[in-house]
C-alpha cells in the first residue's frame, strides 16, 4: 500500500519545508517537492504541518501503585496516545524489590503485548541493587532496553546514594543511561510528618511538603554522583529554575546531562492545590508537584535555549474516585496526572502559537530528541526516506476545546479541561496505516515492541 501526502509542510529539527511524502508499506519511501509518483491513495494535506510521530518517553500504564492500579492500562493508554499523535511510548517496567529485572520485563510484556495501539518500548526500573541485578543488565540491553530509572525518593523505590553510584558505574561500562526522579526523600518525609502532626491533611499540604529547593538539592546531589561515576544522566520531569541551574552548573563542569519536562509544569501551577474543594485540588496531585506560576517562564526559556531536551507526560492516570482515597490524608492521594492524549496539541497551541516556540524546537522535544536519547533514531523521530511512516498531520487552522468527555483515556477528568487549542491533529499514521482521523481511532492494537539501541543525543 502506497500513500502519498501531497501539499504539506514537513517539520524537521532544522526547520520546515514544503514537501510531499510517499509512504510505502510501513516505511517512508520518498520526501520531496511535487512528487510525481503513483500511489494507491493520494491525500491532499495542503496547509497542514507534517510532524514525525510524537514519542512519549515517560508513561505509566497498568502500574500497581499507591494501593491501586492506574486507570489506564496499555490498551486505553496507548489508544489515547495515538489519538494525541504519539506513535511510540516508552513505559517504565517496574519489578518490585526482591524480584529480578527479567521478571519485571516479562510482566511488562504481558501487560503490553497484543494490547497496545502505538509502538512501545520499556525503560527498566532499578529499585534494588545487588550482584544478581548487576549481572542481569547485559541481558536487558540484549532485550532492547538501554535506559533505566532510579528514584531519589519513595521508600519502595529508592536504593540510596551508594547504590545509585554503583549502578551508574555499571551503566557507564555498558553504555546505558539512567533517568532519575530527583526529590530529597528524607527532608520531604520530615516535612510531611510535621504537617500531619499539625493536622494539616488537605491536598494543600502536598506541594508544601515538597518544595522546589528539595528537588534542586536532589538534582545537585545526583549530578555530583554522576560526575564521579562519569556517567550521563537524564533528569526526568524537571519543574523549576533552581533545579535547572544545577543542571547548568554540571554542564559547565563538562557533564552530559539531559533534561525532560512535562506539559503540566509548563502550563499548570500550584494554585490548583489551594482550592477548597477536595476533588478539585486532589486531581492535580503528582510528584514533583506543580510549582508557582512564575516557574513556567524558566521552563519555556530552557526549552527555547535547548537546555531542556524533551517533553514527556509522566502519564499516570487515576479516576476521581481513586483520587478520593486521600480525603482524610493527603499522603494517600494516588499521585499522577493523565496527559498522553493532549501533549502535542498543548505544546503546539501554548508553545508554538502562543509563545513563539519554533516548530523545530517542538519537533526536537516531542520526537527527534527522545528518539535519539532512547536509541530509536532514525527509525523513529524523523520524516526521512527509510524511517517508519509515523506521521502526524496537524491542521493549524483547526481549533477545539479540550474536554475529558471527548478524550479516550480511561479517566473522568482532564487537567486541561477548557483549554482552547490552536490547530488540531487531523490524521495520524502509524507505520503507514491511517490510525486516527479527526479524533477517531480507526485501528485496533497494532503496536510493536521496539528493541532500542543506545543513546546518540
Ligand atoms: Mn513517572
Amino acid at each position: 500500500m502506497k500513500t502519498l501526502l501531497k501539499g504539506g509542510t514537513v517539520v524537521t529539527s532544522s526547520g520546515t519545508r514544503r514537501a510531499d511524502v510517499l509512504m510505502d508499506g510501513e516505511k517512508i519511501a520518498q520526501v520531496g517537492r511535487a512528487l510525481n509518483v503513483a500511489a494507491d491513495e493520494t491525500v491532499d494535506v495542503t496547509g497542514c504541518l507534517l510532524f514525525p510521530g510524537f514519542i512519549d518517553a515517560h508513561t505509566h500504564f497498568a502500574l500497581d501503585v499507591c494501593n491501586t492500579t492506574t486507570a489506564d492500562d496499555f490498551a486505553s493508554g496507548s489508544r489515547a496516545a495515538l489519538r494525541g499523535g504519539t506513535t511510540t511510548v516508552i513505559d517504565f517496567a517496574c519489578p518490585n524489590k526482591g524480584e529480578t529485572l527479567k521478571h519485571g520485563l516479562a510482566l511488562w510484556h504481558e501487560k503490553a503485548d497484543g494490547k497496545t495501539y502505538c509502538d512501545y518500548g520499556f525503560h527498566m526500573t532499578i529499585d534494588d541493587w545487588n550482584d544478581s541485578i548487576r549481572a542481569e543488565l547485559p541481558e536487558m540491553f540484549a532485550a532492547g532496553i538501554s535506559s533505566f530509572k532510579m528514584y531519589l525518593t519513595y521508600p519502595a523505590m529508592m536504593i540510596g546514594d551508594e547504590n545509585v553510584y554503583l549502578a551508574l558505574r555499571e551503566l557507564k561500562k555498558l553504555g546505558g543511561i539512567a533517568g532519575v526522579h530527583c526529590e530529597s526523600a528524607g527532608v520531604i518525609n520530615g516535612m510531611i510528618a510535621e504537617r500531619k502532626a499539625a493536622g494539616k491533611l488537605s491536598p494543600a499540604s502536598h506541594p508544601m511538603s515538597r518544595p522546589q529547593g528539595l528537588e534542586a538539592e536532589a538534582v545537585s546531589r545526583l549530578l555530583r554522583i554522576a560526575e564521579v561515576a562519569d556517567c550521563p544522566v537524564v533528569i526526568v520531569h524537571l519543574t523549576n529554575h533552581e533545579a535547572l541551574e544545577e543542571v547548568e552548573r554540571a554542564r559547565k563542569r563538562g557533564q552530559k546531562v539531559y533534561v525532560e519536562t512535562c506539559p503540566q509544569y509548563l502550563l499548570l501551577d500550584d494554585s490548583l492545590y489551594y482550592q477548597d474543594d477536595y476533588s478539585a485540588a486532589a486531581r492535580y496531585v503528582c510528584a514533583p508537584p506543580l510549582r508557582d506560576k512564575s516557574e513556567q517562564k524558566y521552563l519555556w526559556r530552557g526549552l527555547r535555549r535547548g537546555e531542556i531536551q524533551t517533553i514527556s507526560t509522566d502519564h499516570c492516570s487515576f479516576t476521581l474516585a481513586q483520587k478520593d482515597a486521600g480525603r482524610e490524608d493527603f499522603t494517600k492521594i494516588p499521585g499522577g496526572l493523565p496527559g498522553v492524549e493532549t501533549r502535542g496539541e498543548l505544546i503546539y497551541s501554548y508553545g508554538v502559537a502562543k509563545r513563539n516556540i519554533h516548530l523545530d524546537t517542538m519537533c526536537r522535544a516531542l520526537a527527534e530528541n527522545p528518539a535519539k536519547l532512547y536509541g530509536l533514531f532514525p527509525r523513529k523521530g524523523i520524516i526521512r526516506r527509510g524511517s517508519d511512516a509515523d506521521i502526524v498531520v496537524y491542521d493549524p487552522a483547526a481549533s477545539h476545546v479540550i474536554r475529558a468527555s471527548d478524550c479516550v483515556a480511561n479517566v473522568d477528568y482532564n487537567p486541561y479541561e477548557g483549554f482552547v487549542t490552536a490547530g488540531g491533529i487531523s490524521r495520524v499514521y502509524l507505520r503507514g496505516r491511517l490510525a486516527v482521523q479527526n479524533g477517531i481511532v480507526l485501528d485496533g492494537p497494532q503496536g510493536k515492541y521496539m528493541v532500542r539501541g543506545k543513546n546518540m543525543l
